[in-house]
């Protein structure tokens, strides 16, 4: 059995292995990273209390003008003399009375508002910026995660074009050994005598197992720790 070829074999599919893994991890980074996300939720949010503080000003500053009519109304018939009784004049002072302090509200209403505007748009300049950042360097980060997939893209075609000149260069026999083994350990067929040592499980070999292996076209010696078919080169 050609076991040289076979360990050939076992190269390319380890190296697979390695590519699609990488794959698999480009893949996963390739969505948008958890610090973007909360970037751009903080910069809607602000946002989104923007609009509603300057609604909030816009309604405390109409409220204002208008209470400051009704003043300026109330008071020109109170200064009318045609209010005469004294219980009706009482009534109007007092309404004006609560007029104005309403209006003294509304006017605090609407100064409290415009500092959180300016706070608001204060933050929101800074969280722009910041998510501006964030989205460039994730730009240049994903580019750089797009070009390394289409690099380990071609590196897969290349390996699947080796794998398939080697399996047409093997007998059936060794073929079917090979995929079952695969099948079996963990996608590791045949492993590589290294130092005297099984290269899959580490385990140390006796002499005579080496030598056996060290055959090339003798038929398949196995590692006797862990089954798989050992290459000595
Ligand atoms: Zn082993």
């Amino acid at each position: 059995m050609d076991i040289a070829r076979l360990y050939e074999l076992q190269k390319i599919d380890t190296h697979l292995d390695k590519v699609r893994r990488r794959v698999a991890q480009i893949r996963q980074k390739l969505g948008e990273p958890q610090e973007l996300l909360r970037a751009r939720a903080a910069v809607d949010e602000s946002a989104v209390e923007l609009e509603q503080v300057r609604a909030r000003q816009l309604d405390a500053d109409l409220n204002a003008r208008q209470l400051l009519e009704r003043i300026r109304e109330s008071e020109k018939r109170m200064m009318s003399g045609q209010v005469r009784n004294a219980k009706e004049l009482e009534a109007l002072q007092a309404s004006i009375e609560s007029m104005k302090r309403q209006r003294s509200q509304a006017d605090d209403d609407a100064l409290a508002a415009l500092q959180r505007n300016e706070e608001l748009q204060q933050l929101l300049a800074g969280q722009r910026a910041a998510l501006s950042r964030l989205e460039g360097d994730w730009q240049t980060q994903s580019q750089a995660l797009e070009q390394e997939e289409l690099k380990y893209r071609r590196m897969y075609s290349q390996l699947k074009q080796q794998r398939q000149g080697m399996t047409e260069r093997l007998d059936g026999a060794a073929l079917a050994l090979y995929s079952q083994l695969q099948e079996r350990k963990a996608g590791v067929a045949v492993a590589a005598v290294q130092n005297g040592l099984c290269s899959a499980c580490n385990v140390s070999l006796p002499t005579g197992v080496v030598s056996n292996a060290r055959i090339v076209e003798g038929s398949p010696v196995y590692c006797p720790s862990c089954g798989r078919v050992l290459f000595a080169s």
